[in-house]
């Protein structure tokens, strides 16, 4: 039983959520929310990130299912690791100790279609980043020019009295803002005019990002060293998050692909040849001999027409195809001849019908309102297509 769902309303997922699909939901989140990228949502970022410590981790998720957001508290479970710990690691920041004497890692997300997973490809990507001054390397000014900053003398931090009732006084200690708390600076004639004293200036950079056949929904590409730069500090990572799209026809499972075909009753039960248009612009011809009979939601596949295998694209994963089987429309058939199509049917099976039986009326269900009780309750499921691994049967 799930009392409180509140963690995973946070990450926008099903309380049944795999493990995986916990992962996406944070990783999707943290990167829209990233203080970086939205600054007034620092709180929102928070949030996501508790949900995700708690949620990602088997015993604590165990132990909110059971009491909730206070058996987190009371077990001593929460608040292990800041938000951007926790994104460092889950988007390979490096360790605390690596960081300080590195520049931050910008991550980037890139949305990619199914088919250019498929077909691989370059996509050239513009950044903005910091580099270091190219005019005074990163100096600020003219070398040897940098004084004492007369604002804090020298002190990096300005002290303020501030009068806070009749005979008190309150003094508080502040970054000094004239030299950002260095201490010194340089003059108005000194300062490099090119950064403008900031040591550093912003230029576009452009990135090309590989994407080859097979790579995966959340797979991550590095660009070593082309973070913003810093005076003293080893350059950071760009790293670039690939977000696959949701294709119109095939889903994604693992190396698989999944799709529907709707097909007629005669289709399923006197064969048929249908057409299937691939990810590569090609067009597979699958059929089915008459006397096959095919049952709505039966689930063939083709293979080595699944998706390439990453670093290996010459093989292939399967192709699952599920039917649905069309059902003709009512009075489709005039009633004189719905004898001669049972002939054909096989028998069905005669039902004894006794004097104690009630007989009672089979009425129309009015779908539409029945749906919307049903979508208010119940978690988009399966939204990845059949689970629990399809496996491709050979006869
Ligand atoms: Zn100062
Ligand atoms: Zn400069």
């Amino acid at each position: 039983m799930v009392h409180e769902t509140g963690y995973y309303d946070t990450l926008g997922v099903n309380p049944k959520a795999s493990p995986e699909e916990i992962k996406k939901a944070y990783r999707k989140l943290a990167l829209k929310y990233h203080p970086d990228k939205n600054p007034s949502e620092g709180e929102r970022f928070k949030h996501i990130s508790q949900a995700y410590e708690v949620l990602s981790d088997p015993k604590k998720r165990d132990l909110y299912d059971q009491g909730g957001e206070q058996a987190i508290k009371e077990g001593g479970m929460s608040g292990g690791g800041s938000p951007m710990d926790i994104f460092n690691m889950f988007f390979g920041g490096g360790g605390r100790m690596q960081r300080e004497r590195r520049g931050k890692n910008v991550v980037h997300q890139l949305s990619v279609t199914l088919e250019e997973i498929y077909n691989g490809g370059t996509r050239k990507l513009g950044l903005q980043k910091n580099v270091i001054c190219e005019k005074c390397e990163g100096y600020g000014g003219k070398k040897g020019t940098l004084e004492k900053c007369s604002g804090c003398k020298g002190r990096g931090v300005q002290v303020k009295v501030q009068q806070i009732g009749p005979g008190m006084i309150q003094q508080i200690q502040t970054m000094c803002a004239e030299c950002q708390g260095q201490g010194e600076k340089f003059s108005a004639k000194d300062r490099c005019k090119n950064c403008n004293g900031h040591k550093v200036e912003r230029k576009k950079k452009i990135l090309e990002v590989h994407i080859d056949k097979g790579m995966k929904d959340g797979q991550k590409i590095t660009f070593h060293g082309e973070g913003d730069q810093e005076p003293g500090l080893e350059p950071g990572d760009v790293i670039i998050v690939l977000d696959q799209k949701e294709h119109d026809v095939f889903q994604r499972q693992d190396d698989n692909l999944i799709m529907k075909m709707d097909i007629k009753l005669v289709d399923a039960l006197c064969g048929f040849k249908m057409t299937i248009h691939t990810l590569d612009n090609r067009t597979l011809v699958i059929s089915s001999l008459p006397g096959e009979v095919v049952k709505h939601s039966d689930i063939k596949c083709v293979s080595n027409e699944g998706m390439p295998i990453y670093k290996n694209p010459c093989e292939k994963g399967q192709l699952f195809v599920q039917f649905q089987v069309e059902f003709p429309e009512k009075h489709w058939l005039p009633e004189h001849l719905m004898y001669q199509l049972e002939r054909l049917l096989p028998p069905r099976e005669d039902v004894m019908i006794s004097d104690d039986m009630e007989e009672v009326d089979l009425c129309e269900v009015d779908t539409q309102s029945q749906q919307r009780n049903y979508s208010a309750e119940a978690y988009e499921e399966d939204e990845e297509g059949p689970r629990g691994g399809v496996q491709c049967q050979t006869q």
